[in-house]
């Protein structure tokens, strides 16, 4: 293995090696299963597993598993060795068609929000012959969907194969509208920017607070930050250039298309970008890509931090899930085409998704709700929790002119007659890189900005394909009923147009002005915090909506909207108890002995001499005085607060009382100590500090 070609992908038993290792009918009939979902008869699955089982043994893998993404958001897995007894005593290496099928982990601890009763604790997971199988630390892991006995889908992966058949289903018909039969299937393509941040891995153990729970809550602002913007593009230290290398090999080993790598804003960020798939096999990917980072990352004596903000004052890692319709035929659905006719089914598109954002703002910010992305979101942070969508002011324009059937300048100064006139042709808009909209239309694709950098890509996804097959249902009710498809399907635009234009804002999301006008005068929401998010997943239209496409049943968006919320309430409260415990085992103790020593020396200057000035430790003992008593008070007071929670008794109330009581108070805990830091000498203080730690990789 010399060449990246060699390597590439030699870890996946993808079409290549499938075609290699299974009878032609075999490979048939899967690529049916794959492409159509026709059900799949046990003698093919049989023999597709002694295929993937001997091709797995060859290249070193003793084990097997399935993989699966269960409501935690990160991947379970439960490994099993292909190893049986044979009659002479020896062992031989079987792998039968039934386990490659189906499996049942003992999954009685995840998650379930009360979806599954105890009786049946133990759900099963199913084969996704759709994502390729792998291997990873010499087991082969088979991607697979998650369900209870009864049938409900305890993962991510199950709502989104879901979500993706009711886009394939509604495009499809208004596809047909047009006059186009070719096409047999279509599917979102997406591609995931990852940002993440590497610290060193010998600072990262002395700070609990990262440990416990991946972000840093204290830490004063060091004297350089992310003001020079010198890293962004910067040259790659060689520890991270090293690491870079190796994640590439690992990544394209596994088929992961990682193309782009570079450094982000903020200090010891970084961002990794693949090549867009689908949105089944690039969650997937995503999923391993953030799990294969951090291995790396340790072999290199790092940490690779995925939360959200890991440090305050520095800007937050997200992912940007850039999103479009593919065809089976090769088209993309959101580019815009050369002839007058491509033009208008394009726009159409467009507006879908225009609608489509529109009408479900809160399902798209609940998608991307959690305690971590709260403190980019939610606060003074691009993109803003507040949804719009940025077009550019070429599409923009057209858009205008369509709506109020006025002379685009583009074109002649005429009408655009949709249909009928070919659209001018329209650059790229660079004017977006600000990158303050939390979801953009750059040139053949959609990127939704707003997810968080440890988040699945899966929600956001299931929301965002669920919504655009509701505009498109919608639309080809209508377009399906008229006489006139031309003239129906210019008034259909133009109205979507008027009726959701307010969602379409160009300028500068970060903007207070623009909140103002986003919330008081559009009518946007604007969700701040997972508590306020969250409760979306269960509104009634948006339930009713997801309902109808069969993307979740009412009990599954019920457990999800529970999950999710606990899971809030969960990690603020390790949050909140990682602090009390810092500050009281470390903290405290420190600048006590640090003014303990400023007053001995203070005590020996006045025993020698009454002249001597001492002013500058006295005036130190005192602020740092006052300080420990702050914070010591503060803790108490957040540490009654957590005690008020437990009697809380319901989720939504305890989501509550974390956002308008426990989280102020952790604020107002941290900005004490962390004034106590900038006045406490640096052999006192007892954990690595953001200088450190921004720094601290060469
Ligand atoms: P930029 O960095 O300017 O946003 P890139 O071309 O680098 O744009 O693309 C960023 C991400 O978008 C990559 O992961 C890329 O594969 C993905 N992408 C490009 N085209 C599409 C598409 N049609 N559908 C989905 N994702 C796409
Ligand atoms: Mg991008």
């Amino acid at each position: 293995m010399t060449t990246v070609p060699d390597y590439f992908g030699s870890m996946v038993f993808d079409s290549r090696v499938m075609k290699a290792r299974l009878s032609a009918e075999v490979y048939h009939s899967l690529k049916q299963t794959a492409q159509k979902g026709t059900k799949l008869d046990l003698s093919v699955a049989n023999a597709v597993a002694v295929a993937m089982k001997d091709w797995a043994v060859e290249n070193g893998a003793t084990h097997f598993t399935h993989w699966f993404q269960p409501l935690t958001g990160v991947t379970a897995e439960k490994h099993e060795s292909f190893i049986s007894p044979a009659p002479d005593g020896r062992v031989i290496m079987e792998f039968s068609g039934k386990e490659l099928i189906k499996g049942e982990p003992d999954a009685s601890s995840f998650p379930s929000g009360g979806l599954r009763a105890t009786f049946e604790a133990r759900g099963y997971t199913a084969w996704d012959p759709t994502s390729y199988a792998f291997i990873k630390d010499k087991t082969l892991c088979i991607p697979t969907a998650f369900c209870s006995y009864g049938g409900e889908a305890l993962d991510k992966k199950t709502p989104l194969l879901r979500s993706m058949e009711a886009l394939n289903k509604q495009t499809l018909r208004v596809l047909r509208l047009f006059g186009n039969s070719d096409v047999k299937r279509v599917c979102p393509s997406v591609g995931a920017e990852q940002e993440y941040f590497l610290v060193d891995q010998s600072m990262y153990n002395r700070r609990k607070d990262l440990m416990y729970t991946g972000r840093t809550l204290f830490g004063a602002k060091p004297p350089k930050g992310q003001e020079l913007d010198d890293h962004y593009f910067g040259t790659i230290k060689p520890r991270v250039a090293a690491f870079m290398e190796e994640l590439n090999t690992e990544l394209w080993k596994l088929g992961i298309l990682a193309k782009t790598e570079h450094n982000e804003v903020a200090p010891a960020q970084h961002e990794l970008a693949p090549i867009y798939t689908t949105a089944n096999i690039a969650t997937d990917q995503n999923q391993l890509t953030m799990e294969i980072m951090q291995k790396v990352a340790a072999k290199h004596g790092m940490v690779c931090l995925l939360h959200e903000k890991p440090f305050a004052g520095v800007n937050g890692s997200g992912k940007h899930n850039n999103w479009s319709i593919s065809t089976d035929t090769g088209v993309n659905l959101l580019a815009p085409g050369d002839t007058p006719h491509e033009n208008a089914q394009f726009l159409l598109f467009l507006v879908a998704v225009i609608k489509a954002v529109d009408d479900y703002q809160g399902l798209l910010r609940a998608a991307v709700a959690t305690a971590g992305n709260d403190h980019r979101l939610g606060a003074n942070e691009a993109p803003p929790a507040v949804i719009s969508i940025f077009l550019g002011d070429e599409l923009t324009a057209i858009l205008d002119s369509i709506k109020t059937d006025s002379p685009y300048n583009g074109i002649e100064k005429r009408k655009i007659k949709l249909g009928v006139d070919a659209l001018p042709r329209f650059t790229r808009d660079n004017t977006d890189r600000n990158r303050t909209s939390p979801f953009a239309y750059t040139g053949n694709k959609f990127e939704f900005r707003m997810l968080g950098s440890a988040n699945s890509i899966a929600c956001a996804n299931i929301m965002l394909n669920t919504a655009v097959a509701e505009s498109l249902r919608v639309f080809a009710e209508e377009l399906e009923a008229a006489s006139d498809f031309n003239a129906a399907l210019h008034e259909l635009i133009k109205r979507t147009i008027r009726e959701h234009e307010r969602i379409i804002f160009n300028g500068n999301g970060y903007d207070d002005a623009w909140i103002r006008e986003a919330t008081e005068t559009r009518g946007l929401l604007n969700l701040r915090t997972t508590p306020d998010a969250i409760p979306m997943l269960i509104e009634k239209e948006n339930m009713e909506m997801l309902l109808s496409h069969g993307v979740y049943t009412e009990s599954e968006l019920r457990s999800r909207y529970e999950i999710l919320l606990e899971n809030y309430c969960k990690i603020v409260r390790i949050e909140a108890l990682t602090m009390i415990d810092m500050v009281r085992k470390e903290i405290l103790p420190a600048v006590a002995s640090y003014v303990a020593d400023l007053v001995s020396v203070a005590g020996a200057k006045k025993a020698l001499d009454a002249e001597i000035p001492r002013n500058y430790e006295q005036k130190l003992i005192m602020r740092l005085s006052r300080l420990n008593e702050a914070i010591d008070g503060r803790t108490d007071l957040l540490e009654a607060s957590m005690i008020k929670l437990d009697t809380m008794g319901d989720l939504a109330r305890e989501a509550a009382w974390i956002r308008d009581d426990i989280l102020p108070k952790m604020g107002e805990l941290r900005a004490a100590s962390d004034e106590a830091e900038t006045l406490t000498a640096e052999a006192y203080w007892p954990f690595p500090t953001y200088g450190d730690l921004l720094f601290g990789v060469k």
